[in-house]
């Protein structure tokens, strides 16, 4: 089984935002939540039309988010397209 090697990179960060940055700055609305576990970035999911999460990791290059939607404790690697538990 193939292993996530970011997660020494996770640091304890607080949801930088109540919404995703971008859609609140443009005024467009999404799906669901997901949050940078590098920085605290809050970007909308692959189902939402923007996809901000994946572009803040295109952008950054910040391997880790996890799910910002109540009750949800997984999370994603987006260099080794891993799902993670962080329950
Ligand atoms: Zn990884
Ligand atoms: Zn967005
Ligand atoms: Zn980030």
């Amino acid at each position: 089984m193939s292993k996530c090697t970011h997660t020494g990179q996770i640091r304890e960060v607080k949801p930088a935002a109540r919404g995703c940055e971008e859609c609140l700055q443009m005024g467009d609305t999404w799906v669901h939540l997901r949050l940078c576990m590098i920085c605290g970035h809050v970007g909308c999911c692959d189902s939402s039309k923007n996809r901000h999460a994946t572009k803040h990791f295109r952008s950054s290059h910040h391997p880790v988010m996890r799910s910002l939607e109540p009750g949800e404790t997984w999370g994603w690697c987006y260099v080794d397209e891993l799902e993670l538990d962080f329950s």
